[in-house]
């Protein structure tokens, strides 16, 4: 089968055949969101070209994510037909599709599904080393438990919002330098670059989800900035772990690229010093994920993570957090963590960057950073190798910081 498009500029782009990431989008001209994937420099409108498929009707991806890997690999199958080169294309047949594809530029993108249940994971080690130093000095980098389970939280789904969303500096309970408790803008604003997974076929309550059942479940993957408060998260995480100093804001990439888009990209994870529980014995398999972020900050590339090097993969992540039977919904949201590579420009967050302030390090323009200033925009985005060659995009998740009214 051949993986090039007859679109415009789809081949070797981000967005090729061979990606086909789903979102929700809307016209300028129109106020209705409806789903789209992307190709090339455009958007396909999912419902009009398809309109015998009804999970492609509703505004957003839960229906289609609920019906199960099956049904997504035919649904992906009908939209690779429309796009890809004849045969099997006559030219009356694309001038058809042409008319529901829209150009990125002129599009707005909305959040790709309703989020349920949000978790967030701790799972490079290189990350939790560094703010063990930072935030434990003197104790042990890692907690006792950290190398026998993936540590996590649950956050805050309404607050899961989509990439280009404002980020309002939150207010919060910090420490005064003279250590007394008082209530303020957080002056330590920073970011999370993480991988995110989308759930799509739910589970039932009282039943794990094995590793191997990873794929009947996990639909696909978007970015993800869990934009923290650091400040407010020193203060109030002991001993039941992030609340406020996270839930203000959390952003996800406008786009859901498939697991079934990944199947190039999928790699050995990092060695095991420290033997885990048969649920999450992993050997053999190759469930890490060669994908490796960017994060800029006003346009100054800061870091380059790289996500195949995170100890505890999502396999691991999901068989665990439904190892105590919880349930998963369709549309729930579980992030990897903080991506940070080895190197200091491979960290994922401004603390570990700026070495919790210590050093702040330059931008483009000559100005210095240590944490997030007002008007500050970051972005993320990350790159897999692909089918054939092919290089996978993930789009961007942006936010740039804002002042709040409460201010
Ligand atoms: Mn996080």
């Amino acid at each position: 089968m051949t993986s090039s498009s007859w679109v415009a500029g789809a081949d070797g782009s981000l967005f090729s055949l061979s990606n086909l990431p789903y979102g929700v989008f809307s016209l300028a001209d129109s106020a209705r969101p409806r789903l789209g994937v992307a190709i090339g420099g455009f958007v396909l409108d999912l419902a009009a070209a398809l309109p015998d498929i009804t999970e492609l009707r509703e505004p957003t991806l839960n229906p289609l994510m609920a019906a199960g890997p099956a049904r997504w690999a035919a649904v992906r199958e009908r939209i690779t037909d429309l796009l890809r080169d004849p045969p099997g294309n006559e030219a009356a047949a694309r001038s058809d599709v042409t008319t529901h594809l829209h150009e990125l530029g002129s599009v707005q993108m909305h959040l790709p599904f309703e989020v349920a249940d949000y978790v967030d994971f701790y799972s490079s080690e290189h990350h939790a080393r560094n703010l063990g130093r930072i935030l434990r000095p003197g104790q042990p980098e890692l907690g006792a438990n950290w190398k026998h389970l993936p540590v996590g939280y649950h956050g805050r789904a309404g607050t899961v919002r989509v990439s280009g969303t404002p980020v309002v500096r939150p207010h919060g309970q910090r420490l005064s330098p003279d250590g007394q408790p008082e209530h303020g803008p957080s002056r330590r604003l920073d970011i999370e670059a993480e991988v995110g997974w989308v759930v799509g076929a739910p589970s039932p309550l009282g039943r794990a989800v094995p590793l191997h059942d990873f794929r009947d479940h996990v639909f696909g993957v978007c970015l993800v900035n869990d934009w923290s408060a650091r400040d407010l998260q020193a203060w109030e995480y002991v001993p039941l772990g992030p609340f406020l100093g996270k839930s203000f804001l959390t952003s996800v990439s406008p786009w859901v690229v498939p697991l079934a888009a990944l199947d190039a990209a999928w790699t050995t994870p990092p060695p095991r010093d420290t033997p885990v529980l048969a649920y999450l014995d992993d050997s053999g398999r190759r469930d890490a994920l060669d994908l490796t972020l960017e994060v800029t900050v006003n346009g100054t590339v800061v870091s380059r993570p790289p996500f195949a090097d995170m100890y505890w993969t999502a396999a691991q992540q999901l068989a665990h957090l439904t190892a105590n039977g919880a349930s998963l919904r369709t549309g729930d949201l579980f992030a990897s963590g903080t991506v940070s590579g080895p190197a200091p420009d491979q960290y994922g967050s401004l603390i570990e960057l700026s070495h919790n302030g210590t050093t702040p390090f330059p931008l483009a323009d000559g100005s210095m950073r240590s944490f997030l200033e007002n008007g500050d925009e970051v972005t993320i985005t990350a790159t897999a190798p692909g089918a054939d060659g092919s290089t996978i995009g993930f789009g961007a998740v942006t936010g740039r910081v804002v002042v709040g009214p409460g201010a």
